[in-house]
């Protein structure tokens, strides 16, 4: 099953991606996460993308789509993927739908979380990450244990993500609603849009989520 997750910063994309693409057998393909890799190694796309994630911008659409082309094509996409954080634009969602038709597939659905404004800058401005796993804690919501480290790499200090500070989140929402937006519309209309409110407790959104894309059984092997 080939699927995108559609939502604003903070609503729960990463998170739950992991866990559906862990349970369902299909690779996560996120983004944000491959640009900040990039970013961390000094490569090409490293260098062209960081000005624009900290200021809170888009990459452009040319850089994504290439970058997406070339990811869903390797060979542990083949099951199917989740994609978080693409497409961001209708460029974006219409360059997606001819590189899935040019090898003769298709996007089976797209499912959209939602959650009110003041909860997203809430979770956003409190996010800690994990640079070795990036498992996320929140200082309110999901406390690491100790307070500081990664439970599970517990010499590790979390830290804040460069875009997390308080003016590129209020940023990052206004390019959200401006931008990305619209693509709930633009899937609504072609009959591909499954609406999963992201506010409820983590396992509760999860299970809606599989729900959702008819992945119910127990974890598959390798999820
Ligand atoms: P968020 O947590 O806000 O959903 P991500 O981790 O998905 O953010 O992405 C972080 C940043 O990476 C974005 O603010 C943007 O600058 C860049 N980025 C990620 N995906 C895309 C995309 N599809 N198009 C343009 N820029 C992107």
């Amino acid at each position: 099953m080939r699927l995108v997750l559609l939502g604003p910063p903070g609503v729960g994309k990463g998170t739950q991606g992991r866990r559906l693409a862990a349970a369902c057998g299909w690779a996560l393909i996120s983004t944000g996460e491959i640009l900040r890799e990039a970013v961390a190694r000094h490569s090409q796309l490293g260098l062209e993308a960081q000005r624009q994630m900290e200021a809170g911008l888009l990459v452009s659409d040319d850089v994504m789509i290439g970058l997406v082309r070339d990811r869903t094509a390797q060979e542990d996409a083949g099951e199917g993927f989740v994609l978080d954080g693409f497409p961001r634009t209708v460029p974006q969602a219409d360059a997606l739908d001819r590189m899935l038709a040019e090898r003769s597939l298709k996007l089976d659905a797209v499912l959209s979380l939602t959650a009110p404004e003041e909860e997203l800058v809430r979770r956003l401005t409190g996010r800690l990450e994990c640079p070795v796993c990036k498992r996320t804690y929140n200082v309110e919501g999901v406390p690491p244990r100790d307070g500081r480290h990664c439970n599970d790499h517990p010499e590790v200090m979390l830290r804040q993500r460069a875009d997390d500070t308080a003016e590129t989140v209020r940023r990052r929402l206004e390019v959200y609603r401006q931008q990305t937006a619209p693509l709930v519309d633009y899937y609504a209309a072609g009959g591909r849009l499954r609406e999963v409110p992201g506010t409820g407790a983590m396992d509760e959104v999860f299970g809606a989520l599989r729900q959702a894309v008819g992945c119910v059984g127990p974890a598959r092997a390798g999820g």
